[in-house]
């Protein structure tokens, strides 16, 4: 049976309206040393959404991946992927989804097509079908001319998107990317971001981990983030930002080795009377203050800063990014790994 037949019947069983990609009811997972690393999630991914799921390192993402790709089994909860229970149904949970994992699966010794070739195999594709599939996503990863080329020779970002091909050779409604671009130079990433947006366009469902909160603002419909295993905020990048509420006001200060100059202004940032209910951090090259009227009363902190002997070099006043939503929720920024030269051998 193939994985849209077995959706089918998964779309009888609830009646007119297909399942969600996702539900999620109280979810919990303690793995054998007693860490609890997921506690009382509930998560609802409608069909053909391109969702976000966020949060700094150890928060519990790819605990909850794995049990909703049935390689886990929740400790407590009720979870239905493409409308199966992933405890009695994971064999049709399995069939109805991809998975891209942070390591990637990808054989160096094989060439692209073979590596394809093999996914197509091992997920059961009907051998008749296997070329011209191999073919159709090669090109949709724009590897075609790299088809014969072994792997071992390909950039980071080849790598990827041929691990993303692999992922998606039985035609899944639903497309699990774990940390998908982490380590990327910003081109490969974008490369990457054309193929997730042209898949998510055919009508696949995509469920997308990442440390880079422009890529999770840049592709998805609605996002949550999950902070010590539990869901502390969802909504659509806009609403997320527009509960931050106000503007930021961002100052750059003259950093002199071996000061605190940063601390010192968020120190007088912090108590400025002025401002309504002000979050203050420091950045790397000064403060920043958000506020509902950080535009108003900036020019005064300004002043406050000079008096205090602090010399400012710039400011600007600009409205909340997703950074600005995860520092305000989790009190910390994002900790991000440097994006990686492309390996060397065959760069695109
Ligand atoms: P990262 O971004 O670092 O991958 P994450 O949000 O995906 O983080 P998880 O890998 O799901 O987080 O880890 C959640 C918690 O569970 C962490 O405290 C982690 O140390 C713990 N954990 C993960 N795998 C195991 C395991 N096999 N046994 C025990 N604890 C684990």
């Amino acid at each position: 049976m193939t994985g849209a037949e077995r959706t089918g019947r998964a779309s009888e069983a609830h009646g007119d309206s297909p399942p969600p990609a996702i539900d999620a009811r109280d979810l919990e997972l303690t793995y054998g040393d007693g860490t609890t690393a997921v506690d009382g999630v509930d998560l609802r991914v409608p069909r053909g959404e391109f969702f976000g799921f966020l949060g700094p390192n150890g928060a519990g993402k790819t605990t909850t991946i794995k049990v909703f790709a049935t390689l886990l089994s929740p400790t407590a909860g009720d979870v239905r992927v493409n409308g199966f229970d992933v405890r009695s149904e994971s064999r049709a949970v399995r069939e109805t989804i991809g998975y891209m994992a942070q390591e990637t699966s990808v054989d160096p010794e094989l060439t692209a097509r073979e590596n394809v070739r093999y996914a197509c195999e091992a997920y059961g594709v009907p051998r008749g079908e296997r070329a011209e599939r191999t073919s159709e996503l090669l090109d949709l990863v724009d590897l075609v001319d790299v088809a014969d080329k072994r792997a071992e020779e390909f950039s980071g970002g080849m790598k990827k998107r041929l691990d993303a091909a692999t992922a998606l050779v039985h035609r899944p409604p639903l497309v699990f990317l774990d940390e998908p671009t982490t380590g990327l130079d910003p081109k490969a990433r974008n490369r990457l971001w054309d193929y997730f947006r042209r898949i998510n366009d055919r009508g696949t469902t995509i469920f997308l981990t990442t440390q880079y909160l422009d890529e999770a603002d840049q592709l998805c419909d609605r996002l949550a983030v999950i902070l010590d295993g539990e869901i502390v905020a969802d909504g659509t990048p806009d609403e997320l930002k527009r509960r931050v509420g106000g503007e930021v006001l961002d100052v750059e200060l003259a950093l002199e080795e071996g000061t605190d100059v940063r601390e010192r202004a968020a120190r007088i940032a912090r108590e400025f009377e002025e401002f309504d209910d002000a979050a203050v951090s420091t950045t790397e090259d000064g403060i920043a203050v958000t506020a509902a009227n950080a535009r108003q009363h900036g020019p005064d902190l300004l002043v406050a800063l000079r008096d205090a002997g602090l010399a400012v070099i710039g400011f600007n006043v600009r409205s909340p990014t997703l950074d600005d939503v995860f520092l305000a929720i989790t009190g910390e920024e994002l900790e991000l790994d440097r994006a990686e030269a492309p390996a060397e051998g065959v760069t695109r």
